[in-house]
């Protein structure tokens, strides 16, 4: 990875406000000397995100998540540090310094371009969707008579259409100056003897044309539905829909189409409805189901099932009736329980699709549908055991085997036995028996795979560390916010009092240190040294949870005793076990620990005051 020059980063810092980057995202209003708005981090409708001016920080105290301008484009566009400054830097026409021998990384401006490409020729599309001739007529047409949609939604979603003909498209890109990289890249042409209008060759020709967004609402591929249009010699005549191929910036799997929108729309109240299909999914909002997503052709994915939890954890899903659906839905179901993604099924009838469904009646239909939703297990138990009255028992013991399997992939034990009771309500058997048979699965099941389980667990070992309201936190929290008490902590405090192999304790070594070499200037002088989030996600968490107290002379001076006492005790502790192990030795050997043992209780009778 390129390094860009940290004075280069410090003067991105220094010339843009966090103010403009949020504002971008958020709606902010006022509060006090800082701003607060509805976090970008996850749905809710009381704002508990807060930025600060003075500090050039943000805080957002529902998800935790804290930083300043770089991690908040971080977060918020899912970048690398260095595509986050690189993207700062170009939203406000900062020039970067880099490293000697690092370059601006090809590919981060390569997936820049083929962005920019994808919204260009979604535009050139869109207009040929819109045009008067022939081709604009008869797919107009189609929209409006034959899926019954609104030119309203068209335009809402960009759809466009592919002429039969691709040289028009051809011509308007290579004129418009985008690179032969991208051409090559965005799986758009076949290209194999040149970038040339005339020799190039189109995926896409005589097709309606879907642009496929990612979360963020950015164009990062097509799926293209076929017509009585597509001509013979595509050589993917027969298929139905023919999507973009994987390119840096569409990777099928971890994409659901309309998440854009549907993130917005989402809150407790409305679970995500997964539905199959994107023009599903376009049906779906048109009638006013706003929350609508769905895959890319493929089943679902854990990566998928991830991002919807980003946002709310609850979806519903509107399978197709087939069989297809149905598996689908059985493969998904233990991938949503690892997450705690609380599924529920909308069993549709073969042939049903939720476009047909919401076509005519609209969102009403809805609430018809509703009453056959069916919870994660009872749907799982319907399909593994379809008649369960005419089951044997040894049939019945099979199916709850199977189900069995598919619960112990929840990841709680809770969650797991209450799924467990559900099966056996559900098969008619015994609960209790039910709950021993699935005690005795999981250890088999723990037992056959302890090696993996525990790789798995040092790889998802939670990387913050518990916070507990120790003295150091005290101590931090008065620095961070009194900086000339901090200043005067820094004089008195010795560093082996503090304990640092807390987060807490690490933190303030810094800050001290930072102020005994007169290396503070305000709480951003942290930004350039703590390359840890955990350290900086505490500095912001104390600088908004600002301590309240009346004196922070007297508050910083109980704190230093109790740093002291804990120190002292600790060490006296310590020295004491040695003096009972060196017991047989000579006593001058004795005597230093002693003298140690006098001074450390010296210290602690008479702890350090501010000067
Ligand atoms: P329509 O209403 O236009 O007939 P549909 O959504 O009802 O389409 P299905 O055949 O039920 O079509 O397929 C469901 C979804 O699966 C499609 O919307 C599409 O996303 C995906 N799909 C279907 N066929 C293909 C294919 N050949 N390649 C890639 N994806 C496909
Ligand atoms: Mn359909």
């Amino acid at each position: 990875m390129p390094a860009i020059k940290p004075s280069s980063i410090r003067d991105l810092k220094d010339r843009i406000g966090i103010f403009d980057v949020v504002s971008r995202e958020v709606a902010l209003k006022r509060a006090g000397s800082n701003y607060k708005g509805l976090s970008p981090f996850t749905n809710e409708k009381t704002p508990s995100f807060f930025i600060s001016p003075d500090k050039e920080i943000y805080k957002c105290f529902s998800t935790g998540n804290a930083g300043d301008i770089i991690s908040f484009v971080m977060e918020t566009e899912r970048l690398n540090f260095v595509e986050a400054v690189e993207e700062l830097a170009k939203r406000f026409s900062i020039e970067l310094e880099y490293e000697e021998g690092g370059r601006p990384r090809e590919d981060r401006s390569l997936r820049q371009e083929l962005f920019e490409l994808h919204e260009f020729i979604a535009s050139y599309y869109h207009e040929a969707f819109h045009a008067g001739d022939e081709g604009g007529k008869w797919i107009r047409n189609y929209w409006t008579q034959t899926r019954q949609f609104e030119i309203s939604i068209a335009d809402e979603f960009k759809i466009g259409f592919a002429p039969v003909g691709g040289l028009e498209l051809g011509r308007r890109v290579t004129k418009k100056g985008f690179s032969k990289e991208s051409i090559e890249a965005c799986g758009l042409f076949y290209t194999r003897q040149g970038i040339n209008p005339a020799t190039m060759g189109y995926r896409f020709r005589g097709r309606l044309m879907i642009p496929i967004r990612d979360h963020q609402g950015r164009i990062s591929a097509f799926t293209a539905r076929q017509l009585e249009l597509t001509p013979d010699d595509d050589p993917s005549r027969e298929a139905k829909y023919v999507n973009s191929p994987e390119t840096p910036i569409f990777n099928k799997s971890s994409l659901l189409f309309s998440m854009d929108r549907a993130r917005m729309e989402v809150d407790p109240d409305t679970p995500f409805v997964m539905v199959e299909g994107q023009l599903d999914a376009i049906r779906c909002w048109s009638v006013g189901l706003k929350g609508a997503v769905a895959p890319q052709g493929t089943g679902i994915t854990e990566n998928q099932l991830r991002l919807i939890k980003r946002y709310e954890p609850r979806v519903r899903c509107l399978l197709d009736g087939d069989r297809a659906g149905q598996k689908a839905a059985l493969r998904m179901l233990p991938l949503a329980l690892a997450q705690s993604v609380e599924v529920t099924f909308i069993p549709l009838n073969e042939g049903e699709d939720p476009d047909d469904l919401l076509r005519f009646e609209g969102a009403a239909a809805l609430d018809a549908l509703l009453e056959r939703e069916t919870d994660a297990i009872s749907f799982a138990a319907d399909s593994i055991a379809p008649s369960i009255d005419s089951l044997t028992p040894q049939a019945k013991s099979k199916a709850a085997a199977e189900l069995f399997q598919i619960i112990s992939k929840a990841d709680s034990e809770t969650t797991q036995i209450e799924f467990v009771k559900q099966v056996a309500e559900k098969l008619n058997i015994d609960p209790d028996a039910a709950i021993r048979d699935y005690r005795r699965f999981s250890t088999n099941q723990a037992t056959a795979r302890r090696p993996k389980q525990a790789e798995k667990g040092v790889q998802n070992e939670p990387i913050t560390r518990k916070t507990v309201h120790t003295v150091e936190r005290d101590l931090l929290g008065l620095c961070l916010n009194e900086e000339e008490i901090g200043y005067r902590i820094a004089q008195i405090v010795d560093e082996q009092w503090i304990d640092t192999s807390s987060l807490e304790g690490e933190l303030l070594n810094l800050v001290l240190n930072a102020f005994l070499h007169d290396m503070w200037n305000g709480p951003d002088s942290l930004n350039d040294q703590l390359d840890k989030t955990e350290l900086k996600s505490l500095a912001i968490d104390l600088i908004f949870q600002k301590p309240e107290y009346d004196n922070p002379e007297r508050l910083a001076e109980e704190a230093i005793k109790r740093l002291v006492t804990k120190f002292a005790d600790q060490k006296i502790k310590k020295i004491k076990l040695e003096i009972a192990q060196k017991q047989s030795e000579q006593d001058f050997a004795l005597i230093s620990l002693f003298d140690e043992i006098v001074k450390l209780q010296n210290i602690k009778g008479n702890p350090p005051q501010l000067e």
